[in-house]
């Protein structure tokens, strides 16, 4: 990709982690029966009023804060006006211009370089409803509860110039909103969502090509995978002389291919006006500024606080503050053993392992931090090997048992007392002959053969450093 720079702006929704929904009282829970949480205002009756709400108003204004953007004192909603069956108003009431945020960035880490992303504006709007297209009856469904769901759309600037930055935006932007507590971040259920906006130009070209707007992509896999078979696909057709057409397309994971689903709407086919029924958000300073104060520690100032106060590595740092549970969980195993750097050594390496093959997420983990703790100490206090430790973890991942007392019990703790690996490396020093031999005419690789061979005596119990000690000095 020498002779084109890609082009990326992404529109993020964020499905809010409010009780109730935008503009009535219906509750936002998911999984309730189809059309239970339904009332007059959120099913579009005639003759009803939106009632807006101040929690959802709160969690908007804080994603800004927290993602350096200005809050308006004065927004206002606006009708964008399109039929969709699962919508009953026959508009969305959305923001267009006077967005409740506005002008803020974010940068993101890439390892060698840091890339600065712009936020055009944040806008709150409501979600609409499900279609559910029977494949057993001859008929399709409609669902409301999820209509009126607060929602708010962060629409970047187009900044970024790879696939990778656009998922590394992704990952920063969720884990902002899960340290705010303001959305459960799911992208699979479709809580946290993004549409990618993909053009090409040649490299030194201002003018910006023209975009095709990508949707579908339900993970960051999915995202990149997209992403990067739209720029292949762009090229092809730029360097065979076609024209790009702007279009929506749908991201087949599947096939791993996009399809174009329609073209591309402006925003005047909405006939966006202010919505007559609403008044305008008005926010003081006092406000903004209280809950500016309100905002918790974010990603990007606990990874400084780790590599300051705790000395980890940036990439320990970073690696650990992506996921609030991890991080929660770190510093909570940090309070029962002072040992930041073999603590994070534990959690990056075996528990993140452990997690993946189980397909679980941290808060799952029956395992308290302050048995990872123990464990990682007698791992340090030689009482049992790192290879005793690894063998033990899956047991101990899913049960609240103290580490100690289990090794005791099972009669695995390591054997640290030289009279008896003495015993050991005489016997295999002993039943190998051609391989001494061999070691004392200067074969010295095979030490870790005879290391391998007093483990197996031991059933991996031989404490290692002393094991090579001994054989060191016998042999
Ligand atoms: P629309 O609703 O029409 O998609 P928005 O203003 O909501 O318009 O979002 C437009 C998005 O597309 C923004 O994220 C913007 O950065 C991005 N964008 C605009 N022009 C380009 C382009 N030429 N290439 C890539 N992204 C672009
Ligand atoms: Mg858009
Ligand atoms: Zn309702």
């Amino acid at each position: 990709m020498a002779k084109y720079e890609v082009v990326i702006g992404l529109e993020v929704h964020a499905q809010l982690k409010t009780e109730s929904k935008l503009f009535c009282a219906c509750s936002t829970r998911f999984g309730n029966d189809p059309n239970e949480n339904v009332c007059e205002v959120c099913s579009g009756m005639p003759g009803v009023l939106p009632v807006l709400n101040r929690r959802a108003v709160e969690f908007a204004a804080k994603m800004g804060l927290a993602m350096n953007c200005t809050v308006r004192n004065h927004s206002v909603f606006e009708r964008k006006n399109y039929f969709y069956p699962d919508s009953p108003n026959g508009y969305q009431i959305s923001q267009l211009g006077d967005a409740i945020c506005a002008d803020g960035h974010i940068d993101l880490n890439m390892g060698e370089y840091t890339r600065r992303v712009g936020i055009t504006r944040i806008q709150l709007e409501n979600d609409a409803g499900k279609s559910i297209h029977s494949s057993t009856e001859n008929a399709s469904f409609v669902d409301l509860n999820r209509t009126g769901v607060p929602l708010i759309e962060i629409v970047s600037e187009p900044d970024m110039r790879s696939a990778e930055e656009a998922v590394a935006y992704l990952k920063t932007l969720r884990a902002i909103l899960l340290y705010l507590d303001i959305c459960d971040g799911n992208m699979e259920e479709g809580s946290f969502r993004c549409d990618a906006n993909v053009s090409l130009r040649p490299v030194g070209q201002e003018a910006f090509g023209t975009r095709v707007e990508l949707k579908n992509m339900n993970s960051f896999r999915h995202v990149q995978k997209g992403i990067e078979y739209e720029i292949a696909r762009q090229q092809d057709m730029i360097e065979d002389g076609e024209d790009v057409i702007q279009q929506t397309r749908l991201y087949n994971a599947e096939k791993n291919i996009t399809a174009a689903m329609r073209g591309k709407e402006e925003a005047h086919d909405y006939r966006y006006f202010p919505d007559p029924d609403l008044i305008p958000i008005m926010l003081s300073d006092t406000q903004i500024d209280a809950w500016r104060a309100e905002l918790p520690e974010l990603p990007e100032q606990r990874k400084a606080r780790f590599v300051a106060d705790l000395g980890l590595p940036e990439y320990d740092a970073e690696v650990l503050t992506q996921d609030k549970d991890m991080a929660d969980y770190f510093e909570a195993s940090l309070a029962a053993y002072d040992n930041p750097k073999k603590l994070s050594n534990m959690l990056m390496g075996q528990f993140q392992r452990e997690l993946n093959e189980r397909g679980m997420a941290v808060r799952d983990v029956v395992m308290r931090p302050a048995m990872l703790a123990e464990l990682v100490r007698i791992i340090e206090e030689g009482l049992i090997s790192n290879k005793i430790g690894a063998d033990i973890l899956p047991d101990l991942f899913v049960a609240d048992i103290s580490p100690e007392a289990y090794v005791k019990e099972k009669g695995m703790v390591q054997i640290s007392d030289t009279s008896a690996l003495e015993a050991a490396v005489d016997e295999v020093i002993a039943e190998n002959p051609a391989e001494v031999e061999a070691y004392r005419g200067g074969k010295t690789k095979l030490q870790s053969f005879f290391v391998g061979q007093v483990m197996r005596k031991t059933r991996g119990k031989a404490n290692p450093a002393l094991v090579n000690e001994l054989l060191a000095s016998k042999l």
